[in-house]
């Protein structure tokens, strides 16, 4: 589990940007449009991949194999399946597909998108992640979600039938919830799992329709007392259920892990495609540490379309990830993970071991504190500081770091 990611390969995230209805609680690039055009959003997908690698083989990029693909959105359950196979089709031509890569997609659980579930099995995807975020028919409703408890169910059922690995979300720390109508939520979860789980808290996002809910007094969220006591009992439930949490609200049997994730928190390089999505790309210029790229893609879909078919690779921003980013990003993200980072993932990307670049003084304190522990070969945020991992995060991240 607690291997590097393998600089010889790189993931690709392809987004898909519509979705049936915006959910009040999401800050996504999820777009609700009449009608979209399958054949010119495969054009454009494709046009997409085949012109960044072109642009990153320029830059150094190399001969590298692609190691999980992964379809997100919005709802990539309403692409057609034979939408989902021509982009998994594409980026094997333009790249080595290694050997059992993963590739998933997100899915919704309404019975139409849920019928798609063989077709995309068929297309090459290997791991459904199914968007249930509650077994309980009042907080379906609560968060603007157009299935019910029992579509949810037989979505679950059916990726069971077509997917050896599948996973669902759940959204708790929902207005009035008591631990104890959580416990037994969480305990139906469990019987219809097979190895991974994701529980997010119900956050607020600025610019969702919660957002201006919740300030105007509409609803409000449990205190952090509660809020603490929710996450206990998800942390105490699943690790008696053999489904430990593995990143801060990830929860998988050993081995059962999102792969294409893991890449993220252990800030792996990945090619991001479609509206709004990024990318990072660590490209080789003859330096010890390479030359980091982060990519952002035009976030509108119709102007990221138009872009396509005017020729461009839909990229907006394609700038370079300075040695502090690097460092930054790297700790934000692995400390995340139970695993944390290992220290030679510190020198591949800055050079320096962390206690070389991260503020020594908030290192001690925090380890002292019981938040942070460093091994000879691992940093790692112990339990305690990965429930309150920004304030953290402002105690060990320098203001200068040496470039
Ligand atoms: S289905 Fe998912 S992406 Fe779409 S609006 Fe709801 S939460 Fe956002």
């Amino acid at each position: 589990m607690s291997l590097p990611p393998d600089p010889r390969s790189f993931g690709v995230y392809v987004h898909w940007p519509f979705c049936r209805s915006k959910c009040p609680y999401c800050d996504f690039n999820s777009h609700v449009r009449d009608k979209i055009e399958a054949d010119a959003w495969e054009h454009g997908l494709t046009a997409s991949l085949t012109r960044q690698k072109a642009r990153f083989d320029a830059e150094g990029l190399g001969n590298r194999s692609v190691s999980s693909i992964f379809f997100g959105g919005g709802t990539p359950s309403l692409m057609p399946p034979r939408l989902v196979g021509s982009v998994i089709d594409t980026i094997a031509r333009l790249w080595p597909l290694a050997a059992g890569a993963e590739i998933s997609l997100e899915a919704n659980p309404t019975s139409a998108e849920a019928e798609n579930f063989a077709g995309y099995a068929s297309a090459g995807v290997n791991r459904l992640s199914i968007g249930v975020q509650a077994l309980e028919k009042n907080a379906l409703g609560f968060l603007g979600r157009t299935h019910d408890p029992d579509e949810a169910r037989r979505a679950i059922a059916l990726a069971a039938k077509h997917f050896q690995r599948f996973s669902f979300d759940l959204i708790y720390a929902r207005p009035g919830q008591s631990v104890a109508a959580w416990e037994a939520e969480l305990r139906q979860a469990l019987d219809l799992a097979v190895g991974h789980l994701s529980l997010y808290q119900l956050t607020i996002e600025p610019g969702t329709a919660f957002y201006g809910a919740h300030a105007r007094g509409d609803f409000a969220l449990p205190d952090d007392a509660l809020a603490g006591d929710l996450y206990e009992a998800t942390q105490a439930l699943l690790t008696a259920a053999g489904l430990p949490a593995y990143e801060i609200s990830n929860h998988a049997k050993p081995g059962q892990e999102s792969r294409h994730n893991l890449l993220y928190w252990r800030y792996g390089d990945y090619l991001g495609v479609g509206p709004g999505a990024h990318g990072r790309l660590t490209l080789d210029d003859g330096t010890p540490l390479g030359h980091k790229l982060a990519t952002r893609a035009q976030k509108v879909p119709e102007t990221w379309l138009a872009a396509l078919e005017a020729g461009e690779d839909g990229l907006t921003e394609v700038d370079p990830v300075a040695v502090p980013d690097r460092l930054t990003e790297l700790t934000m993200m692995g400390l995340r993970l139970a695993e944390g980072v290992p220290l030679a993932r510190y020198l591949r990307e800055t050079g320096l071991r962390p206690d070389a670049s991260l503020d020594a003084a908030g290192l001690s304190r925090m380890i002292e504190g019981g938040f942070l522990a460093q091994t000879d070969t691992h940093l790692t945020a112990t339990a305690a500081g990965r429930q309150r991992l920004n304030a953290l995060l402002t105690q060990i991240l320098p203001e200068d770091v040496p470039a």
